[in-house]
């Protein structure tokens, strides 16, 4: 096969003399980690006093819990996912206070917000506050729950060993799961009406139906001390418009008009779902500004790419950040990519045809396989390539051929493995986003195991 030679690459202002970048999340090695290393700043465990009244304990596990000190007891927003960490934020809280639990605040239904609320359930049943709607967010594809829990596994790095951890993007690596749900608490109190008002020991809170990350989100107003709890709408790190363990398509255009609302509120703190609080009214505001922005972005350049007859491979390519965002400390692609956005926003438009004849009915890929081994020459010439791909460190190419020649009955399938393996962790070394990272590392693992079965290999 015809070989092009491969030029000096520069991808966001750093150069490499050797080698195939293929996203803008991958960078040079060393880079990546200094990257990544930094922002696990974003969850070192510790109870931020945010406003006079609210504290919030981030990196207690995934996501964060806040407490909000009233008159007569306390809020509590979000409880982590299991009840053992949520005892230990508690714990921590009690430091400030002793006042007992009025109230708990659940800003959407996903695991790591509500699966430790019973460590949070004293003799004094609180009301549990959410959304009409909760629980909606993961029940449409409960089906394939099997696969998802897979994926899962990978994108959150849950079996990586401690050498090969660095975090979720928005959350610490080695968070304790064995209590993951168990203390998940039912909502007593579920709201539908948007603007819903409520005066909890003392405190006045109001609350706003806000889709995004889920559809059955909301924030949390305190307008007294101008503090918003945005739930996962916001965090530090590019919004993980798709999860890559798997999800149903989430309404990217919501996402952004929901963040864009929490802007108009001039808030003086904000307390994201992950990561550290923001405080100082331009120093809160001006980034959910931004970050409705960029979601905006990326939705109308990917909408007008799709009226333009263009597919989802192209346009994951072509749309990139505004130029004036892409710098932004919280639009980095830590958790969500921009190509994974764009290939969601087509899919949940429009579904998986691409609008291209040729791919109405693709070639089953042993057969494929067996024209691109035609097309190089034969099957040693394809392995060949492969070889040379992985060596110059085209790591994506090497990829692609040896997901060909696996299907090849000459094709020495081991040898393909092997370097699925090796260009696996070449891809993983130079990214910073941590959901692929994490799931490159994990599948050469699994691979190197040989835990896969021959439908993944
Ligand atoms: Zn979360």
């Amino acid at each position: 096969m015809k070989k092009t030679t491969i030029p000096l690459v520069v991808t966001t202002g750093f150069a490499i003399a050797f080698g195939v970048f293929a996203a803008d999340t991958q960078i040079e090695p060393e880079r990546a980690t200094e990257l990544l290393t930094a922002q696990n700043k974003q969850f070192e465990r510790k109870v931020v006093q945010v406003s006079e009244n609210v504290y919030t304990a981030v990196g207690f596990h995934g996501a964060n819990t806040s407490m909000i000190v009233g008159d007569d007891g306390i809020i509590i927003v979000d409880t982590l996912r299991g009840p053992l960490s949520a005892s230990q934020a508690l714990q921590a809280f009690r430091k400030v206070t002793d006042k007992p639990v009025k109230a708990i605040l659940y800003t959407h239904s996903h695991g790591d917000h509500i699966g430790g609320a019973s460590a949070f359930v004293g003799e004094e049943k609180p009301e549990i506050y959410a959304t009409e709607g909760f629980g909606s967010a993961e029940g449409v594809n409960k089906v394939v729950d099997p696969i998802k829990m897979r994926r899962n596994v990978r994108q959150f790095g849950r079996d990586l060993p401690p050498a090969q951890a660095t975090n979720r993007g928005v959350a610490p690596a080695n968070t304790n799961d064995t209590d993951g749900g168990k203390g998940f608490v039912p909502p007593t109190i579920r709201i539908s009406d948007d603007g819903h008002k409520a005066t909890i020991a003392g405190v006045e809170l109001e609350f706003y139906l806000a889709p995004g990350e889920t559809d059955d989100a909301m924030f949390i107003w305190m307008p007294k001390e101008k503090v918003l709890f945005s739930g996962d709408n916001f965090y530090h790190a590019f919004p993980n418009l798709y999860a890559i363990r798997g999800t149903a398509y989430r309404d990217v255009l919501k996402w952004s008009e929901s963040v864009g609302r929490m802007a108009d509120f001039k808030p003086e703190h904000v307390v994201p779902g992950h990561t550290m609080p923001m405080s100082g009214q331009e120093a809160a505001t001006t980034p959910l500004k931004n970050y409705s922005e960029a979601i905006r972005s990326v939705y109308d350049q990917t909408v007008a790419g799709i009226n333009a007859g263009k597919s989802p491979d192209q346009l994951a390519h072509e749309v990139k950040l505004p130029e004036h965002l892409r710098e932004e400390p919280y639009l980095r692609q830590f958790y969500g990519t921009v190509p994974h956005a764009v290939r969601a926003i087509y899919a949940g438009l429009l579904g998986w045809f691409d609008g291209n004849p040729t791919t109405l009915n693709p070639m089953e890929p042993k057969r494929r396989a067996e024209k691109i081994a035609e097309l190089a020459g034969g099957v040693s010439e394809l392995t060949k390539d492969m070889n040379e791909a992985l060596s110059e460190q085209d790591y994506q190419w090497a990829l692609e051929l040896s997901d060909h020649l696996k299907w090849l009955k000459e094709g020495d399938r081991e040898r393909a493995r092997q370097v699925k393996i090796e260009a696996l962790r070449g891809l993983a070394e130079r990214e910073y986003n941590a959901p692929n990272r994490n799931y490159y590392l994990s599948y050469a693992n699994e691979l190197e195991s040989g835990k896969l079965s021959e439908v993944w290999f």
